[in-house]
């Protein structure tokens, strides 16, 4: 097996069976370097409900994603075996059993020595991913958080878990480092300016929208600091701009760019990726796929990021 993806001269981008990037779906225990593999789970959402959908339609676009990176010069299917696992087994009604479902899932891949890009899901999904990566690296991951929301407010509802908490749980669970996390995108509107309480406690670099357009977008690339150490990156695709990413469940005015994210994402000095996910897509409120198409971009920069570091 070549681990690459169908050839588009052999079979047109339109056909054939749709897996993430037109690759292979195999067992997660072949030798591999990067799983890709679907978490549609969307028991954590608070608001439009959909994002179950998102490893659907994230396959289905990125039919059209290739591998040659033009400002990076690498093509990433000649430096990286990549494979599509498929989905992460979910409970539909129980948010407790997709949480140890999704550990022991992430676990495997850990334990077969491979690096992971996720498609989810609600956020809620991020914190049993950080909890096997945690298990497994045996200590605080550094940590990169791209979102319009900061994901540490209060449990609702009466409940704990769901997707505008799992960043709080993680730093809690000791499974990020409070001081090796940045947020990217964060933007108002807040309940209260009480939301802002735990980024300040626990001195969790925050870049706003407000950062990013101070200069020029390159100015802003030089303010991200460098990561060291394991480092794990989610990318909530309502920090991109509701205009370029609709079909969101929480959308929020005044967001990334995909232009923005793209620069963002090629300046980032990460060591040692060990794992991402994109979330919170909601295919039914999205026009022309575009969120989807933001999404299977984010992952392409992501695995060029992968391939770069190899
Ligand atoms: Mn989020
Ligand atoms: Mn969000």
């Amino acid at each position: 097996m070549d681990f690459k993806p169908i050839s588009g001269r052999e079979f047109p981008r339109f056909s054939a069976i749709k897996t993430f990037f037109r690759l292979p779906h195999v067992d997660v225990q072949k030798k591999f370097d990067v799983a890709l593999f679907g978490i549609p789970f969307d028991g954590g959402l608070s608001y439009r409900p959909g994002a179950r959908f998102a490893p659907t339609s994230v396959r289905e676009v990125s039919a059209l994603g290739r591998g040659y990176h033009w400002t990076r010069g690498v093509n990433w299917t000649e430096k990286l075996k990549v494979a599509d696992v498929g989905d992460c087994p979910v409970v539909p009604i129980s948010l407790e059993k997709t949480y140890a479902n999704i550990e022991s899932f992430v676990g495997k891949i850990l334990k077969s020595d491979k690096r992971f890009i996720s498609v989810g899901g609600d956020h809620s999904t991020t914190l049993p991913v950080l909890r096997a990566l945690k298990a497994h690296y045996k200590k605080p991951l550094s940590f990169l958080h791209f979102d319009a929301h900061l994901d540490t407010y209060p449990a609702a509802w009466d409940c704990e878990y769901h997707h505008g908490t799992f960043a709080r749980h993680a730093v809690e669970e000791g499974l990020v480092d409070p001081k090796k996390m940045i947020q990217i995108g964060i933007r108002g509107p807040l309940a209260s300016g009480e939301d802002l309480d735990f980024v300040k406690k626990h001195k969790i670099k925050v870049l706003t929208m407000d950062d990013v357009r101070k200069g020029h977008i390159s100015d802003f690339c030089k303010k991200i600091p460098s990561f060291d150490g394991p480092t794990y990156v989610s990318f909530d695709i309502d920090s991109i701009d509701p205009s370029c990413a609709p079909g969101t469940g929480t959308p929020v005015p005044g967001g990334l760019t995909t232009y923005e994210v793209q620069q963002i994402l090629r300046s980032l000095k990460i060591k040692n990726l060990v794992g991402a996910d994109i979330v919170e897509i909601s295919p039914a409120y999205d026009i022309s796929q575009i969120t989807a198409l933001a999404g299977v971009d984010v992952m392409f920069e992501l695995l060029c990021l992968m391939a770069s570091n190899k």
